[in-house]
C-alpha cells in the first residue's frame, strides 16, 4: 500500500511538495482551508478586471522551469511567459524616473550617465553575482538544514567564504558604487527578503543577477497561471486537493500523527506536510507539549513585513506608468525603521505600484487600467478602515502628482488587503505577508526546522522555513521537504 500524505495548504510550497511525493509514490491529500489554491498568490475578478492577489514579480526563471522539468514538462506547457522591458521604472519624482531597461549594453550605459566608471564597476559586481548564484542555487538553497553538517566539505566551505555571507550587502554594494539612484536601484532586490540590506548578508548579491542578468518576467494571465498549471501538473501526478479544509486538530498516538481533522473531516495519515504558516500549525494546532520552539522565539524573530494593497480598477489608461513602478520619491531609512525597529504606521512611506494591464489587455476590460498598489508595512500593527482609507489617499495623491494625471474619478472597483485580511485568509502570524526575514540569523540551520523534532511524521514547508520568502524559494521549499521525507522513510 502507498504510503499516506498529507499536506496542509495549497500555497506554492504545499502544492510543490505534494506533486513531487506523489511522483514518488506517495498517496496524497492537500487540504485547503480557502475555496481556491495558491494562498497568498490567490486571484479574484471583480467588474471584469482580474487581479492578482500577491505575488506580480516572476524572477529566476530557471527555478520555475527546472521545477517541471523533474516532472518531464515545461512552464510553457502551461503560461507563457513574456520579458519585460523595461523591467521595471523607478520614480524619484515628478518627472525623474530611470527606467531599467533589460538589455545589459543599455544598463551599462544608463550607469555611465549616473557615476563615470560604473559600467565597469557593474561588471566585476555582476561577475561575483553570478557566481554567488550558481552556488549558492546549485548547492546552498536545496539544503534542508536540519544540521552544519550539510555545510561541511572543503569544498563548499570554501565557497561559502567566498561569498561574502559574513559582510552585510549594504556595505558590499558601497564598494562598488557612489551615485545614491545607483545605490537605491541594486538594494531594491534586497527587500524581497524581507530585510534591510544593512541586515541582510552580501551573499544575497546574487538577488541582483537574478534581476539583471536573468530578467523580470511575466506569466500572461497573471501569476495565478502557475498556481493553475502546478495544480493541473500536480493532479495529473494523481494529488487530491480538497478545498474549504480547514485543519483544527492532530490525532498524536505514540508521538506520531495519526489522523488529521479539519471542521468537518479526519484524514489518516503516515507524514504530514504542514504548507501553512509554520507559527499557526505548530503554535496554535500543535499541543505544547510538541511544539519545536516557545512563544518566546517566535516573538524574537525578525518577520518580513506585512503590506498594505489596493486593487484599484481604472476606467481609462494611464500614462507614465511600466508595469512595475517602484515610488522611491522619499528617503527608505525611515520607513524601513519604521517596519523593523520601531514598528508603526509609516509616516512617509515608499511604494510600489503594478500595472499589469499594461502588459496583459486580459486582466482589464478594453481601455482600462488595472492597477494593484502595495506599501509594505510592519507586521502585528492596528488595522483599521480609516487607517487603511489615510494612506490609500497618501499613495493615491502621490501617485497623481508623480504621473501627472487624475485618476481618483476614474476607479470603478477598488478594494483594501492587509493585516486582518492576512490572518483571516492564511493564519499569518502577526498578519505577515512575505513569511521570515532572510537575516543572517535565519538563514539554513537558524530558520525554523523543516522536520519536528517532537513529532515523528511531521514536516514543514513554505516562506517561513527554508530557503525563505518569495514564489521561488517556496517551490524549492517544497521540493526540500519532500526530498527529506523520502531519505527518512
Ligand atoms: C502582497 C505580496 C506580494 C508578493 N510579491 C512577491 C513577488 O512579486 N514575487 C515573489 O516571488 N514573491 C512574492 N511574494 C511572496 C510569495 O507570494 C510567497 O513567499 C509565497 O507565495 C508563499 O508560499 P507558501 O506556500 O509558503 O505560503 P502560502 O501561499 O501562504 O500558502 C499557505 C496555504 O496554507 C493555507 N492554510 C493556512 N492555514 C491552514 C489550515 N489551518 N488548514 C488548511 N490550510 C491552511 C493557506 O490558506 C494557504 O493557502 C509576495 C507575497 C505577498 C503577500
Amino acid at each position: 500500500m502507498n504510503k499516506k500524505a498529507i499536506v496542509i495548504g495549497a500555497g506554492f510550497a504545499g502544492i510543490s511538495a505534494a506533486t513531487t511525493l506523489a511522483n514518488k509514490g506517495y498517496q496524497v491529500t492537500v487540504l485547503e482551508k480557502n475555496e481556491t489554491p495558491g494562498g497568498r498568490a490567490r486571484a479574484f475578478s471583480a467588474e471584469g478586471f482580474t487581479f492578482d492577489m500577491g505575488p506580480s514579480w516572476y524572477w529566476m526563471p530557471d527555478v520555475f522551469e527546472q521545477y517541471f522539468n523533474t516532472f518531464g514538462k515545461s512552464a510553457s506547457d502551461y503560461y507563457t511567459l513574456r520579458r519585460l522591458d523595461p523591467s521595471y521604472t523607478i520614480s524619484f519624482g515628478k518627472n525623474d524616473n530611470l527606467a531599467i531597461p533589460a538589455a545589459l549594453p543599455a544598463l551599462f550605459q544608463l550607469f555611465e550617465t549616473l557615476e563615470k566608471g560604473s559600467s565597469k564597476a557593474l561588471e566585476n559586481f555582476l561577475e561575483q553575482a553570478a557566481y554567488k548564484y550558481q552556488v549558492g542555487m546549485r548547492q546552498l538553497v536545496y539544503k534542508p538544514g536540519r544540521s552544519l553538517l550539510e555545510f561541511s566539505s572543503p569544498g563548499l566551505l570554501l565557497d561559502v567564504l567566498r561569498m561574502d555571507v559574513f559582510v552585510s550587502f549594504h556595505k558590499h554594494i558601497r564598494k562598488f558604487f557612489r551615485h545614491k539612484k545607483i545605490l537605491q536601484l541594486m538594494e531594491f532586490p534586497i527587500l524581497f527578503l524581507g530585510a534591510v540590506p544593512q541586515n541582510t548578508p552580501a551573499l544575497y548579491s546574487l538577488m541582483n543577477y537574478a534581476d539583471i542578468k536573468l530578467g523580470t518576467w511575466y506569466p500572461m494571465g497573471g501569476m495565478h497561471e502557475i498556481v493553475k498549471g502546478m495544480v493541473r501538473l500536480a493532479e495529473d501526478q494523481g494529488v487530491t486537493f480538497i478545498y474549504n479544509q480547514n485543519v483544527k486538530h492532530f490525532r498524536i498516538l505514540d508521538d506520531k500523527i495519526q489522523q488529521v481533522n479539519t471542521q468537518t473531516d479526519s484524514f489518516e495519515a503516515d507524514v504530514v506536510v504542514g504548507g501553512a504558516d509554520y507559527h499557526h500549525l505548530e503554535q496554535q494546532i500543535l499541543p505544547p507539549a510538541y511544539r519545536n520552539y516557545s512563544a518566546k522565539y517566535w516573538e524574537e524573530r525578525t518577520m518580513a513585513p506585512s503590506s498594505l494593497l489596493f486593487y484599484l480598477g481604472i476606467n481609462k489608461k494611464l500614462k507614465e506608468l511600466t508595469h512595475h513602478n517602484l515610488f522611491f520619491d522619499r528617503d527608505f531609512m525611515p520607513h524601513a525603521k519604521e517596519i523593523y525597529e520601531n514598528p508603526q504606521w509609516p509616516t512617509d512611506p515608499l511604494f510600489y505600484v503594478s500595472a499589469p494591464s499594461v502588459t496583459d489587455p486580459s486582466v482589464a476590460p478594453e481601455g482600462c487600467e488595472n492597477l494593484f498598489m502595495l506599501m509594505p508595512v510592519a507586521p502585528g500593527l492596528e488595522d483599521t478602515e480609516e487607517i487603511r482609507e489615510k494612506y490609500f489617499n497618501i499613495l493615491l495623491e502621490r501617485l497623481e502628482h508623480i504621473t501627472g494625471q487624475e485618476i481618483r474619478q476614474h476607479i470603478i472597483f477598488k478594494k483594501s488587503y492587509a493585516h486582518r485580511n492576512f490572518e483571516q485568509d492564511y493564519n499569518a502570524f502577526k498578519g505577515n505577508a512575505y513569511g521570515l526575514a532572510n537575516t543572517l540569523k535565519q538563514t539554513a540551520i537558524l530558520k525554523p526546522s523543516i522536520k519536528s523534532s517532537k513529532i515523528k511524521n511531521l514536516y514543514f514547508t513554505g516562506q517561513l522555513t527554508v530557503p525563505g520568502p518569495g514564489v521561488p524559494p517556496s517551490l524549492i521549499s517544497g521540493q526540500v521537504v519532500a526530498a527529506e521525507i523520502m531519505k527518512d522513510f
